[in-house]
């Protein structure tokens, strides 16, 4: 197999290469696609209904014996298919389109969500998520500010262009990318399915894993900076201090500043917010931390000038960073201790660390549009709604304590198995890794065993005992013991409530944004907030999708929304839109009844996704249904228009 040329297309590859082929794909999607070479679904579903099997190792609920007929149907259609020359597919109808949609995960997806599902499937390229604004309806002189170039920021930077608004980006950061800037630990990867987590304009399947490296991250979304000819649109080192809207002319002065230290003033008809919500990182409030004598960085902003070889190494953080970077680091150093307050509950993910194999990215190039039902499938599998069904609260739910279904229990006792499956009989350990709270209540950690393999090696402590204070030399626990390090790495994750910190956000009749938020963030559909006009956020306050999908999901909905009040501004001749007050409240109570209805609302549990106030503030608490529908179009009735 390592002889085979995989440069080669359809048409020149010979039968024993396209077996290869064939038995590495997925089959479900693989199914779909043959549709198009009949213009039909019905032929090539080889009398086997797939079905979602959530956490499984095969999670298309299909026997193997299944598998292998279902591909030995696709290899002989695909053998005629390149012995014909390979002819130009057939367009599917949308009534086989349809079939093959409710086909793929063996569900019937629900007619109200079937625009929803196409609109994802976007299978000949249509980018339904996409706003035309009519041409020459844009004021003359009319200008967005975007604050911010990582995915959201450029996200926001396509639509506007496409749509002939004149807009600039900028970033305090010396180079595009945001998040995928700025994190480079080691093992550093995207923990969503990478062939879901990526624009639906720029869709890529030639991703190197199932979840790539941070490396092709940055690359994909420079890329895509560069396809769109945004880079010149896009100002780096420029830092956003403040925004002040001035109601007469209904215009926002934004000051910013450049790497220089030169301040400067412009003037902007909207501002977009594209900061993201895990941009500042968090250092614990521990005694002492300033006296550590060595190194002492966050993960986050990852010191790669010091050599961690035959270093004695403390992490403090068991969260998603921790559990990426431990594993790639662990050899190099000497002795290697984890601090663990809380154990975070590991999902099993076999591919998490896989690589695609060359011939299963030649299946993503040369069948066609396998690339686009493998991706629906996922966005079937994994997206919608994915395990949230296990986090929804049961009323007099009186099981497990650290449970809140029978559903949320089950997926406990899973999990629980698998870790201790992996600790290997060490019941101490496998005591320190069962969470003791339930699934679901804070962010969990993909898992293909990397972890636990890592915490059993003989250099490597997981230490649970609490921190009392960090001295010259190292960790004192509160068991009196003094660990001694020379460097001290931090995987605390973020400020994660602090949406737009530091910038000073001055709003109508003088109301500045952090005041009116007091540490409690709150916006409507976590896009628009009373009292500041012309004002939107992506990946705001309760924006975040929690079920292992891709948060550019909900970013591309809610970028067609801003599109959306945009054109309805310019249609209009409306100088600015202001969410209305008894709107954006009544939503948050929404919001916040149906996030005590989950496991990450429990009252027991503590994470990034609550602010100092203990209300769930950066969490989507409903399914992507609710969230695309709520999106969809702005309603003209939620806003003062002036
Ligand atoms: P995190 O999930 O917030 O984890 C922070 C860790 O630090 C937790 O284990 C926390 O313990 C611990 N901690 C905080 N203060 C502490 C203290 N004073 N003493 C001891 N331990 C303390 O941060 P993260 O791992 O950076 O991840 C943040 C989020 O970023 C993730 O949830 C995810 O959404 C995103 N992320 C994504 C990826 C990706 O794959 N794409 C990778 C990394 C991060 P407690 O749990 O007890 O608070």
């Amino acid at each position: 197999m390592t002889n085979m040329d995989w440069s080669l297309s359809l048409k020149d590859v010979s039968d024993k290469q396209l077996r290869i082929a064939l038995s590495q794909t997925n089959v479900p999607a693989l199914l779909a696609s043959l549709s198009h070479l009949d213009g039909s679904s019905r032929q090539f579903r080889a009398g086997i209904t797939p079905r979602v099997v959530q956490l499984a190792e095969e999670e298309d609920g299909l026997s193997e014996e299944e598998r292998v007929t279902a591909r030995a149907l696709a290899f002989d259609r695909l053998q005629a298919y390149r012995n014909a020359s390979c002819p130009d597919p057939e367009k599917l109808s949308d009534a086989s389109v349809e079939e093959a949609m409710h086909f793929i995960t063996g569900e019937k997806i629900p007619a109200e969500q079937m625009a929803m599902m196409s609109e994802e499937l976007n299978l000949y390229g249509e980018d339904r998520r996409r706003l035309n604004i009519e041409a020459g309806s844009v004021p003359q002189e009319y200008r967005v500010l975007v604050i911010g170039s990582g995915m959201s920021g450029i996200l926001a930077a396509v639509r506007l262009k496409e749509a002939g608004i004149p807009f600039d980006v900028v970033d305090k950061n010396p180079e595009i990318g945001g998040t995928w800037f700025l994190n480079t630990y080691p093992g550093c990867q995207v923990d969503s399915a990478n062939h879901l987590y990526n624009y639906i304009f720029a869709p890529e399947s030639q991703w190197p894993g199932h979840f790539s490296g941070q490396p092709e991250l940055l690359d994909y979304f420079l890329r895509v900076v560069e396809e769109f000819g945004l880079r010149d649109d896009i100002q780096l080192e420029t830092e956003v201090l403040s925004a002040l809207w001035h109601e007469k002319t209904a215009e926002w002065e934004v000051c910013s500043r450049n790497s220089e230290g030169k301040k400067s003033t412009s003037r902007y008809d909207s501002i977009v917010s594209a900061c993201g919500q895990l941009n500042l990182p968090a250092f614990p409030d521990i005694p002492g931390r300033d006296s550590f004598a060595g190194i002492a960085f966050h993960s986050a902003r990852w010191n790669h000038g010091s050599d961690l070889s035959g270093k004695r190494v403390a992490v403090i953080g068991t969260g998603c960073s921790a559990v990426q970077f431990v594993p790639e680091i662990a050899d190099k150093t000497a002795k290697l201790q984890v601090f663990q307050r809380s154990a975070p509950w590991l999902l099993p993910a076999e591919e998490y660390h896989l690589t695609m194999t060359e011939a299963e990215l030649w299946c993503f190039r040369n069948i066609p549009f396998y690339a686009r039902w493998y991706r629906f499938y996922l966005f079937r599998s994994r997206g919608v709604d994915g395990l949230l069904p296990f986090f929804f609260t049961q009323k007099n739910w009186n099981g497990h304590s650290h449970s809140v279904s029978a559903d949320n229990a089950a997926l406990r006792d899973a999990l629980v198995e698998s870790i201790r499956e992996q600790a290997g009989g060490d019941e101490a350990l496998a005591a320190a890794l069962i969470p003791d709270y339930p699934p679901g209540g804070k962010r969990p950690v993909l898992d293909d065993g990397q972890w636990i393999d890592t915490l059993k090696k003989p250099h490597v402590t997981l230490q649970s005992q609490p921190i009392l204070a960090i001295e010259a030399e190292g960790i004192r626990t509160e068991d009196g013991a003094l660990h001694n390090f020379d460097v001290v790495i931090y995987a605390t994750g973020f400020k994660a409530d602090h949406f737009l910190q530091p910038i000073k956000m001055t709003g109508r009749d003088g109301r500045e944004l952090h005041d009116t938020w007091k540490g409690n963030p709150q916006a409507y559909l976590g896009i628009t907030v009373p009292g500041f006009p012309n004002f939107y956020c992506l990946y705001g306050p309760n924006t975040n999708i929690v079920t292992g999908s891709s948060i550019i999901f909900g970013s591309e909905c809610e970028m067609r929304y801003i599109m959306g009040c945009l054109k309805f501004q310019f249609e209009n001749g409306v100088k600015a839109l202001e969410v209305r007050e008894d709107r954006c409240r009544d939503y948050n109570v929404l919001i916040d009844t149906r996030s005590r209805e989950c496991a990450w609302g429990s009252e027991h549990v503590d994470s990034w996704y609550k602010n100092a106030e203990g209300r769930v503030s950066q969490n989507w608490p409903g399914t992507h249904w609710e969230w695309w529908q709520q999106t969809r179009t702005p309603d003209p009735g939620d806003f003062h228009i002036v």
